[in-house]
């Protein structure tokens, strides 16, 4: 059954001058209803921003009488309408009520008042009421499929973070397993290199060969202390119990002051150490004590892997700007590594060379220092050649 063009055209213009009076009548139903809290947050005018293309689609509904374009279209809004809901973080029940409501709004001012002005129409009213029920099932369809495909996307997103979690806590557990594997290795070999000399020292009697055997003792026992204390620099690193000091450096006392500490250490190893500071560079803002931690582990490095054999032997230090950044380099002419190995060389217990002992720490916590003071990290090497660690820091001042 469908309406006659003369009523359907009437009843249309009276739908459309209820406009604003269903309006009011919604807001203040929404508003007394209580059931609709995310409400209280809308203004009023926010409440009925949708009414013009609501009212102009549901006159569409009633015009061509449900033709399957008008209700894609009426679809297309309420899905536009559910995202704007959701935005302004209604439940998906508050808008099933919310619509349940204008339903009842535009029935008993548009449709029912219409009916009872015309009562010579009155035939058609469960038409309208029908084509009513049906406007708003594609309504609630629309806002609902809006409400499903938003909260996929939600789970779909807690998913991959889950997902990440998950892989930082197989990589954290990963890691675990391997500072544990090193440690116990580590400390392994040292007991057991003491187990055999201690026994060497209690059962021999040669003096000269005590003696050696004390020297390597001592030697085994400070192996052992520099790897806890590497352990407990890192641990105290990771748990981010040193905080970051700023103050002004003096690049050139610094600059000394490290090239002294290293003095002994180069003379044994046979390396001629070279300071080179830039001369626009007398003063750099940063954390002392993390800074030299840095430089100190890159020489230290630098020392341990120049090849003992090598004739030349040659480290560089240098301090330079670099426009609003600075710089400290560490160039080495030693081993150098392999380029396949220069992405991984800064992972926790990445060892490469066997020549030196080491628990594969060093580069791992002057990365994350690093890191703290917001600078960036780079090495560029070649086997047999050297290698040239770059550590470029943004100036604060
Ligand atoms: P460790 O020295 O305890 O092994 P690091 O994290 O300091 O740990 O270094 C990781 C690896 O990177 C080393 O095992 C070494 O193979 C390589 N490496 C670091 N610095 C240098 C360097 N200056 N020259 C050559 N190899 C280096």
């Amino acid at each position: 059954m469908t309406f006659q063009n003369e009523v359907k055209q009437y009843l249309v213009e009276h739908l459309a001058g209820q406009q604003s009076l269903i309006g009011e009548q919604v807001v203040s139903a929404i508003r007394s209803s209580g059931e609709i809290l995310s409400s209280e947050r809308l203004t009023d005018q926010q409440l009925i921003d949708h009414f013009p293309r609501l009212f102009a689609d549901l006159i569409e509904y009633f015009l061509s009488e449900v033709d399957p374009g008008t209700r894609k279209r009426t679809i297309e809004a309420a899905l536009n309408h559910g995202m704007t809901r959701w935005q302004q973080g209604y439940e998906l029940v508050e808008v099933i009520r919310e619509l349940a409501i204008v339903e009842r709004s535009i029935l008993d001012h548009g449709i029912e008042k219409f009916f009872e002005e015309n009562s010579q129409w009155v035939k058609s009213i469960d038409i309208a009421r029908r084509n009513l029920d049906s406007f708003f099932e594609d309504s609630v369809a629309g806002s609902v499929q809006r409400y499903v495909e938003n909260y996929t996307e939600q789970l779909q997103s807690a998913n991959t973070q889950l997902l990440i979690a998950n892989e930082n806590m197989s990589r954290i557990d990963e890691s675990r397993l391997r500072l544990i594997r090193t440690v116990s290795h580590e400390l392994a070999n040292v007991l057991n290199a003491l187990t055999i000399t201690i026994s060497l020292i209690t059962t021999g009697n040669d003096e000269a060969i005590r003696s050696e055997m004390l020297d390597s003792c001592q030697r085994n026992v400070r192996e052992m202390g520099e790897l806890l204390t590497e352990l407990k620099d890192y641990s105290l690193l990771i748990s981010g119990a040193a905080s970051v000091q700023i103050e002004e450096i003096n690049v050139r006392v610094f600059a000394s002051e490290i090239k002294s500490s290293f003095h002994a250490m180069m003379q044994e190893a046979g390396v001629h150490f070279d300071l080179h500071i830039e001369p626009n560079l007398d003063v750099i803002r940063s954390d002392r004590r993390k800074t030299r931690q840095i430089i100190t582990n890159l020489l230290t490095n630098a020392i341990n892997y120049c090849g003992r054999e090598k004739p030349n032997k040659t480290i560089v230090l240098e301090f330079r700007r670099d426009r609003d950044c600075w710089q400290i380099s560490v160039e080495d002419s030693g081993i150098g590594i392999p380029q396949e190995q220069l992405g991984s060389i800064f992972d926790e217990f990445k060892r490469v060379s066997e020549v030196v002992k080491g628990a594969g720490l060093g580069l791992a916590i002057t990365k994350r220092l690093v890191e703290e003071l917001k600078g960036t990290i780079e090495v560029v090497s070649e086997i047999g050649q050297g290698s040239r660690f770059v550590v470029t820091i943004p100036d604060t001042r």
